[in-house]
């Protein structure tokens, strides 16, 4: 049907177009070409969205979005849709939602204090459909496979990725792959891929090896490929800087932490961020900071070679990365050695002022029990924000005064054992030092171990009474 490819491809045009990052590339594609890579040089995509094209004042949007928050329509009540003229799709857009969006914004006064903050916020993405923050970006991905007819949507996961396509696809109607890593999967998040009915295929490798085979397997027309590098789920998951800027009454936050993996959230709320500076929404940029694992922090390492000064503004980036060949840490949601999206998110942290570090496993497991005593409930890799927000007040780059939102990117259930280890004393991360000898014990600083009590009034008011 040629008729309705030629419009198709003049509404793209209008809605934004698919650029290549490369500093010597910079080649542009329209919306509609199935492509995950430039396919001149290799480089990574992002879609530049036509902003000005949306014509409308800040005040005006501002009004539009308040308004779509009360509304009934689904397109209005998902938290990423209500956003739309911020989005690369043109309308009636064959919109795929489970209504994402919508997490909460907490103070955490106990976490606020063990960082040494006079106030602390977080941002809990765990609380989307599928327990992750990863639902934002992928209501986006699905939508624009639906919108190019796709017959199977696969990812490379280590297990976030997965639930959230999962469902997102069974919504859809379409079949999901999703290739996964043998063993190194939570059974929480593997649970969920099957529940959703997704084609579930364990790999004998690493998630390296998942990523590199998905590369492959998207080269079949059929298939669409829904991994961070897809830059349509960037777009979804950008939504995530509107929201919280609406419910900081538009009033920029000093710093933003984020947990660092695949680098997909750095990425997509840098890019947030931009935009919504561009469109006179807020005044100045809030500092981006991503924390990552020690066994896991390929670009942890290289932010600590370069000085940062020297790359604020358009300064070109480094144009390699060391990966880390064997990644180790508990928090699996980030144990990823060669993050497909660093240069993004490298770019987005430089541009803001923000750091890159790393933090130790015991670390995130204390960081993840204070956040708990906030009655907030996260998985660890969640934590690495508060443990790294904790040594960025140490060292001096966030101060006391300053006001700070942590993003929480997974629901507490998504890693059951993990906490139940932790606070009976039984959590090890195994470091790879030695073999045999690796079995590193992580202390529960902040245990909280069941007692066993006779069933009686008394014994049970002695019990609540120790422990009070
Ligand atoms: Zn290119």
């Amino acid at each position: 049907m040629p008729q309705k490819s030629a419009k198709t491809v003049e509404t793209a045009a209008e809605k934004g177009v698919q650029r290549c990052i490369a500093a010597d590339c910079g080649a542009s594609y329209p919306l509609t070409e199935r492509i995950y890579l430039c396919p001149r040089c290799g480089g990574t995509l992002e879609i530049d969205c036509h902003l000005a094209a949306s014509s409308r004042n800040p005040a005006e949007l501002r009004k539009t979005w308040a308004a779509r928050a009360g509304s009934r329509e689904a397109i209005d009540v998902s938290g990423v849709w209500r956003y739309r003229e911020v989005l690369p799709f043109d309308e009636p857009i064959p919109f795929v939602t489970l209504f994402e969006g919508n997490t909460p914004l907490y103070q955490a006064a106990r976490s606020a204090s063990y960082c040494g903050l006079d106030n602390l916020r977080l941002k809990h993405q765990g609380c989307n459909p599928t327990g992750s923050f990863k639902d934002t970006g992928m209501s986006a991905a699905v939508t624009q496979a639906v919108a190019l007819g796709s017959q199977t949507i696969i990812c490379a996961s280590t297990g976030n990725t997965a639930a959230s396509l999962a469902a997102y696809a069974a919504r859809a109607g379409v079949q999901a792959g999703i290739l996964l890593p043998h063993g190194q999967i939570t059974p929480a998040k593997l649970a969920q891929s099957m529940d959703y009915g997704a084609a579930v295929c364990e790999i004998d490798g690493n998630f390296d090896d998942c990523m590199r085979l998905v590369q492959e397997l998207g080269a079949d027309p059929s298939i669409y490929v829904a991994n961070s590098i897809n830059p349509f789920r960037i777009e979804g998951q950008k939504t995530v800087a509107y929201e919280m800027m609406e419910q900081c009454n538009w009033e920029t936050p000093d710093h933003v932490v984020v947990p660092g993996g695949n680098l997909g959230n750095a990425t997509a709320l840098g890019k947030g961020f931009e935009e919504l500076l561009t469109l006179g929404l807020i005044k100045r940029l809030p500092s981006l900071s991503v924390i990552q694992a020690e066994g896991a922090a390929p670009l942890a390492h290289l932010f600590a070679q370069l000085i940062p000064a020297q790359f604020a503004g358009e300064a070109p980036l480094p144009r390699t990365m060391a990966p880390v060949e064997n990644p180790r840490t508990l928090a699996t949601a980030i144990k990823i050695g060669a993050p497909v999206s660093w240069k993004k998110g490298l770019r987005s942290v430089m541009r803001s002022g923000g750091r890159i570090i790393a933090v130790s496993e015991q670390e995130i497991a204390d960081a993840k029990a204070m956040i708990g005593r906030d009655g907030v409930g996260c998985e660890p890799a969640s934590a690495t924000t508060v443990a790294g927000i904790k040594k960025l007040v140490a060292s001096g780059h966030i101060g006391p005064e300053e006001s700070v939102v942590a993003v929480l990117t997974g629901h507490v259930l998504k890693d059951p054992d993990y906490v139940s280890h932790y606070h009976r004393g039984t959590l090890a991360f195994d470091s790879g030092a030695k073999a045999g000898a690796s079995q590193q014990p992580i202390a529960g600083a902040f245990a909280n171990v069941p007692e066993r009590v006779a069933a009686t009034k008394s014994a049970i008011l002695a019990s609540f009474e120790r422990r009070r």
